[in-house]
């Protein structure tokens, strides 16, 4: 995005305040666009005049341009489950945020017998990781042409289509993806792989079925010239894979690779480069070694890309020790720094608690509260917790912030109605925030009692210290 500021963008609006963007005014809807929850287009008046008058049409397609991603947007697949990849402004984090996580493909090929094929869609369309309040899951199918029949590979294409995800066809061979895409263009798969061999016809078949269309090459020079002369015939979607080599000086080259297309891509003036960069972890499987190994492999370049840039990816392994690291840490690297991760203040009651149960405070940052509530459920406590409101910010931080205060536990309380629900007026506080022990007795009147500093050794605090003896 070439603008920064809400003002760059405010320019360019009509400047009435009308509210019919859903914003009271053209300052906030600028400042929308600046998050990019919302686009230009998204403004009725300015649609409507870039109709009928030049100078906002004018100003409407410039606004366009300058807010557009540095780097270009494509979607693969249809409603729901389609994914978006690329869209990415900065090359740091920290620098503004990441907006569209890699989605990850896994492998069939079309020589495997159906059962095999239908485990291994299951295995994908199945996979639900619960971490931090959201559950993360696998994102589409990749279809290898191993037998180079299209036939054979127009009915695997098929056959996978009817699960539902977003699919990337892998096949060298021309005849062989048009077998597959009469099949299942509709459901918009990205197509792998045009090369210097077979630019023309893989041309030909993004044009005439409309769609996304991966270009191949270690040269990136070759990978530019490629994806100059698909943008200047036509085609919009296209993702670059400059080939992932998975070990030594492979390895090393592929990393420089994707570096370079992505610094030139956002850094640079040469636009013909700034594309979704695609990488392939899956190319572990080149590697010696027995099944782990190459599963092992494929988690360690995914975790290197993942930090740097891949925008989609392909695997083969679906074993835990490949996928749950690879998951966790796209998760932990595109949630948005600007905000941190967080959930609902307020009273959760767990495992159905009764009046003379313990009530326990913790923060709303959304791992110690997940952290805290999974290891009170697990353990089979019964018990009250309520959440403080500490701007998603963790106990020790939000103590020592100013964050955490006997005077915000004071109105949680009050808030929540907690006095009505137990017949006590006893909390335990995480041993991180003991310092507060008497500033929230003084401000709450409630007798105030410190847990142990990590949540899962709750269990045992509680044999030894509920029901508390009475200070009074
Ligand atoms: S709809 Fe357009 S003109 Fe009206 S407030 Fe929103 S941005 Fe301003």
């Amino acid at each position: 995005m070439k603008v920064k500021s809400p003002l760059e963008v405010y320019k360019f609006l009509p400047q009435t305040n009308c509210g019919e963007c859903g914003y009271d005014t053209c300052m906030s809807f600028a400042a929308q666009i600046i998050d990019r929850s919302v686009k230009p287009t998204d403004c009725p008046p300015l649609v409507e005049k870039a109709k009928t008058d030049k100078k906002f049409e004018k100003k409407l397609n410039e606004l366009i341009e300058l807010t557009s991603p540095e780097v270009a947007e494509v979607v693969i697949g249809t409603g729901e489950s389609a994914v978006k990849i690329g869209g990415e402004d900065v090359l740091h984090r920290h620098e503004l945020t990441f907006f569209n996580p890699p989605p990850f493909f896994f492998d069939v090929w079309d020589t495997l017998d159906e059962a095999q094929i239908d485990e291994r869609c299951k295995k994908v369309v199945e996979y639900r990781k619960f971490y931090v309040g959201d559950y993360i899951t696998l994102e589409g199918i990749a279809v290898r042409c191993t037998s180079n029949d299209p036939e054979k590979f127009r009915s695997v294409a098929k056959k996978v289509s009817e699960y539902g995800k977003p699919m990337i066809l892998i096949s060298l061979n021309p005849e062989c993806m048009r077998a597959a895409l009469e099949e299942v263009a509709d459901k918009k798969p990205l197509i792998y792989a045009a090369t210097e061999d077979n630019w023309k016809d893989f041309l030909q078949l993004a044009l005439e079925f409309n769609v996304p269309v991966t270009l191949r090459s270690k040269n990136l020079d070759t990978l530019k010239s490629m994806a100059k002369t698909f943008k200047d015939a036509g085609v919009k979607e296209i993702v670059l894979d400059p080939v992932t080599e998975p070990l030594g000086d492979g390895l090393r080259g592929t990393f420089e690779r994707v570096v370079q297309l992505r610094r030139t891509g956002i850094l640079g003036e040469d636009k013909d480069v700034a594309y979704p960069i695609m990488v392939t972890p899956i190319a572990a499987w080149l590697v010696e070694g027995d099944e782990v190994t190459k599963g092992y492999w494929e988690a360690v370049i995914a975790g290197t890309f993942i930090v740097k840039y891949a925008d989609i990816m392909i695997f083969r392994n679906l074993e835990q020790y490949t996928v749950m690291p690879s998951v966790i840490l796209r998760y932990n690297i595109y949630t948005d720094p600007r905000t941190p991760v967080q959930v609902e203040p307020g009273l959760r009651e767990i495992n159905s608690p009764g009046p003379e149960d313990p009530v326990f405070i913790t923060t709303n940052f959304a791992l110690t509260y997940y952290t805290v509530e999974s290891d009170l459920s697990s353990n089979n406590i019964k018990g009250w917790l309520l959440v403080l409101d500490t701007e998603g910010l963790g106990v020790e931080v939000s103590v020592a912030g100013g964050q955490f205060t006997a005077a915000k536990v004071k109105d949680l309380i009050q808030q929540t109605g907690i006095e009505q629900k137990v017949n006590h007026k006893n909390l335990v506080i995480p041993g991180l925030a003991a310092r507060l022990q008497g500033a929230i007795e003084d401000e709450t009147g409630w007798s105030v009692f410190v847990g142990p500093m990590d949540s899962g050794r709750i269990k045992g605090w509680l044999e030894k210290n509920w029901p508390p003896e009475s200070k009074e």
